[in-house]
């Protein structure tokens, strides 16, 4: 029978969530979508020397930001709980003692001193078939001795049977069969007494049967991993159920050289985490997407492609297009250069989708944070100006540099052009543009276009000159939107007041 697709995410709280776990939360998010299958969130927190206070509520507040909903989790419960590893203590400890009492698992008491000492000894020391016998343990050891030390308070750990000489094969979706031979791998330690929390390992695999997972989709980095896991489903006798794996490419630096890091991004000035993050420790503040002025569809496309692409050269892509069209054979294999600029582009993009008025909301914080007060004009004043400057933008703040003079008056203007446009026929001819412009019914963009063009040719004045000191005085500098759009926004008298100033102001 064809089981229903269930994924999970399963980060450990130990910091900001970094933007390839997001893309891997997207991807398990896709393929559970597509396939009418669960998302779930588990929270991994085994390592409590790892634990960072908030990165929990990171994770929840930049996955709902981007639009990744989760199915069963901490929040939303659901039949498989508990969701946070911390609570699962029980079924850990239950899960230690049945490899326990199969002999697939024993005990070991070795100190760090021990360990240190036998790795000095030893060349390439690794606790397996071919040590453990000279090592502190339960298969080493007379079984009273080891019961003695237990009912002393002994702190041991449980260390998994490893056997050697075997091949191990991880069916991973993307990368074919990766087989390996099981002498390589140490008898890692699944469990310790001494905070009574199972590690990793342990604690991933067992959860991922438990909660009847059956796609493992995550970073590459885990890859080394997998052969134990299947040992380990193996050892459970859960062979059958295993999931499938697939283990993504890396993010690379934006010149491909090495695995992408936060430092990358401080030094080429892109965020690496979804959101603003605020260390607890250190009180270092990093910046993310959001507070960066992406928009979470922009930061969700770009993310889907950095190592899967639709087998055609769409690019934009809506989250339901991206639910319908990925494919796990469309993932790259070879790591994804995380090339910022794209990001930048898309988010372009999709701010040329948002309807202006919006657009017009999200600029409300910008102006006050200029000072301006958004109670101060309509909405219609202000969405017909964030329209006109909205292809020059990457970022909802961008729209400040070129939007301010819809809001401010010039008061200084810039000065190359003042040079090269303002001369000493100006202050009579702006003089005259203001009784034109007086003169008109309206200032209809088009309609007012024709007359004072048309007024400044029969006049046989210097075209560029009267249109750029007339931008010059409205504007403040020789660039922008189509100035008989400005002008009809801005109306006549603020039109009118601000040539006289700069007639004023400039002589
Ligand atoms: N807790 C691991 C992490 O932080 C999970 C790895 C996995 O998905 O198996 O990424």
């Amino acid at each position: 029978m064809e089981r229903k697709v269930r994924v999970r995410f399963a980060p450990s709280p130990t910091g900001p969530l970094h933007i390839g776990g997001v893309r891997t939360a997207l991807y398990n998010y896709l393929f559970a979508r597509q396939h009418g299958g669960d998302m779930i969130l588990r929270i991994e927190d085994t390592d409590s020397r790892r634990f960072v206070p908030g990165a929990e509520e990171y994770i929840n507040e930049a996955l709902a930001w981007l639009g990744i909903k989760i199915d069963e989790g901490v929040k939303e419960g659901g039949a498989y709980g508990p969701y946070k590893q911390s609570e699962r203590r029980d079924i850990y400890r239950e899960h230690v003692k049945m490899l326990l009492d199969a002999g697939k698992a024993y005990i070991a008491f070795d100190t760090p001193e021990e360990l240190d000492k036998a790795r000095a000894e030893v060349a390439n020391f690794q606790y397996d078939a071919s040590t453990r016998g000279s090592m502190r343990n339960s298969l080493s050891m007379p079984a009273e001795e080891v019961k003695a030390l237990i009912d002393a308070g002994t702190p041991y750990v449980v260390r998994f049977k490893i056997e050697p000489g075997r091949d191990v094969t991880v069916n991973d979706l993307l990368r074919g069969n990766v087989t390996i031979n099981s002498s390589i791998l140490d008898d890692k330690v699944l469990y310790k007494s001494s905070d009574d929390l199972p590690t990793y390992h342990l604690a991933n695999i067992v959860d991922d049967h438990l909660m009847e997972v059956t796609h493992v989709i995550r970073g590459e980095e885990w890859l080394p991993s997998a052969p134990l896991h299947v040992l380990l489903y193996e050892a459970f006798g859960w062979a059958d159920t295993a999931p499938a794996f697939v283990h993504l490419p890396l993010l690379l630096k934006p010149d491909g050289k090495g695995k992408l890091s936060k430092r990358d991004g401080d030094r080429l000035g892109f965020p690496v985490f979804p959101l603003e993050w605020h260390d607890p420790k250190s009180g270092e503040t990093s910046s993310g997407y959001r507070e960066s002025g992406y928009l979470p569809q922009a930061v969700v496309n770009f993310l889907a492609l950095l190592g899967w692409n639709p087998g055609d050269d769409t690019e934009m892509m809506s989250m339901d297009e991206l639910i319908a069209k990925f494919s796990i054979d469309h993932c790259s294999r070879a790591g994804a250069k995380f090339a910022y600029e794209k990001g930048r582009w898309f988010n372009h993009e999709y701010l040329q989708l948002l309807p202006d008025a919006e657009l017009a909301e999200l600029f409300k914080p910008v102006m006050r944070a200029h000072g301006v007060d958004p109670e101060a004009f309509s909405d219609e004043y202000i969405t017909r100006a964030v329209g006109m400057v909205k292809s020059r933008i990457n970022f909802v703040a961008d729209l400040w540099d070129h939007a301010r003079f819809f809001f401010v008056a010039p008061d200084t203007y810039e000065e190359k052009s003042v040079k090269k446009r303002w001369n000493e026929d100006t202050p009579r001819i702006m003089g005259e543009l203001q009784e034109q412009l007086r003169a008109l019914p309206s200032l209809e963009s088009k309609a007012a276009e024709e007359t004072i063009l048309k007024w400044i040719t029969d006049n046989g004045y210097h075209m560029g000159n009267v249109m750029n000191a007339f931008r010059l005085a409205v504007v403040g500098e020789c660039k922008g939107p189509h100035m008989f759009d400005i002008t009809e926004l801005l109306g006549l008298d603020e039109t009118v007041a601000r040539l006289a100033a700069a007639v004023e102001r400039l002589g």
